[in-house]
């Protein structure tokens, strides 16, 4: 054996008693590791942040402009206008297009609460129609009976970072003079067949909440629109409902971005594509390392979809018990969401009752997200499958 060959040998015996210490349980395994994200961009975070700092220009800065332009043409959008939260974006999203008290509202019942908080918001009403049992995403084919003489807009959710079955959406909605927001909160990037999702109706609402796929190191939002009115619009209310210092046109709130958060999302911005791929590298090993395992069910991505993979969700009918043993085999699981919309006490005025969404329902008790972060390794995934498969027996 030369020099280099043993070398080689050592290592693969140091990856191999690696591999078996890991899938000894020894390490955990985290849902999400920003840290891990944190490592790789310090150098040019700590660059972009001396400026800001140098110049105080903390408020509506240059990067703030420049974000806004590189993200509206990341995503083929004509207007960006950056925010301090996704649930910012819905809600002043919702007031661009006149939606108020005596309007109604049509979203998913199986979202987070920040899409009906949105609309609750604006005074308007929220009417919720439950989800397709495959994407987890709304059904079209339910959107139609929740219309009323109220009805204003449609707020599909493009959950887990799966594009929601925008073709028929938009159809019902231009039947019926409606405006269609979608919430890409959880789906920077993924396309629904040509067209990258927040670009396909009147505006789409993201946020850059850390653990999102493209995330601040704090708050953060935007509108994307290619309607310059309905960006104007959020402009002036994300900032006093002014343009110029003191002149104030309409009655607005403080939703803007700071110029730090502004300057750290140019720098992950251009990370995206690659931490997106990376997602569903990961999401291709898992479907490998996961389907011998009996008493699961794995995500199943529709036709014409770049998933993007913000949560890998599988189910399981034993959901809780397999949590709890994942949990005590220190790998970290999440669960998104325990409970719909209509079942949340915050939302008892709207008058639903447990079994009018049941597929949303059946979800909310048996989906579990598995780790899934850019960064996530094999070895890593190994171990959630070795845990996995040792929680569901
Ligand atoms: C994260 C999220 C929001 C809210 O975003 P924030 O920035 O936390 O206000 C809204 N809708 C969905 C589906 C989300 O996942």
């Amino acid at each position: 054996m030369d020099n280099s060959q043993s070398q080689d040998s050592a290592l693969m015996q140091l990856a191999n008693e690696r591999k078996q210490e890991l899938l000894c349980d020894e390490i955990p395994v985290p849902f999400l590791d920003l840290p891990a994200q944190f490592r790789n961009l310090k150098i040019e975070i700590d660059a972009a942040l001396e400026p800001i700092f140098a110049n105080a220009g903390f408020i509506l800065g240059p990067d703030v402009s420049k974000f806004e332009r590189e993200f509206a043409a990341y995503l083929g959008a004509k207007e960006c206008v950056s925010l301090h939260s996704g649930t910012a974006a819905l809600h002043l999203a919702l007031l661009a297009c006149g939606i108020g008290p005596g309007d109604e509202v049509i979203t998913a019942a199986n979202s987070f609460v920040a899409t009906a908080e949105g609309i609750e918001f604006t005074g308007a009403r929220t009417k919720l129609v439950d989800v397709d049992p495959k994407t987890c995403n709304i059904d079209p084919s339910k959107i139609e009976s929740a219309i009323s003489s109220k009805t204003k807009a449609i707020i599909p959710v493009h959950l887990y970072g799966q594009a929601a079955d925008m073709d028929p959406i938009m159809q019902i909605a231009r039947q019926h003079g409606l405006k269609v927001i979608e919430d890409a909160c959880q789906a920077h990037g993924a396309h629904y067949k040509d067209r990258k999702v927040g670009t396909i109706g009147d505006i789409g609402c993201f946020s850059f909440y850390p653990g999102k796929n493209l995330g601040a190191a704090g708050e953060g939002g935007a509108i994307v629109s290619n309607s310059s009115e309905l960006a104007e619009r959020v402009k002036l209310l994300r900032d006093h409902g002014s343009r110029k210092k003191y002149e104030h046109e309409i009655v607005g709130h403080n939703f803007r971005l700071d110029t730090i958060q502004a300057a750290i999302l140019r720098i992950k911005l251009r990370q995206l594509d690659v931490w997106n791929q990376a997602r569903r590298d990961c999401a291709k090993y898992y479907a490998q390392v996961l389907s011998s395992i009996d008493g699961i069910e794995i995500p199943s991505i529709g036709n014409e979809l770049e998933h993007v993979f913000h949560l890998y969700v599988i189910r399981s009918a034993a959901r809780d018990e397999i949590q709890s043993k994942m949990g005590a085999l220190k790998v970290q699981c999440g669960i998104h969401y325990p409970t719909p919309i209509h079942l949340q006490k915050a939302f008892a005025h709207l008058g639903y009752k447990n079994g009018d969404f049941p597929v949303s329902e059946v979800l909310c008790n048996t989906v579990l997200s598995l780790p899934m972060f850019a960064e996530l390794t094999r070895l890593q995934q190994d171990r959630v499958a070795a845990a996995l498969r040792r929680s569901v027996s």
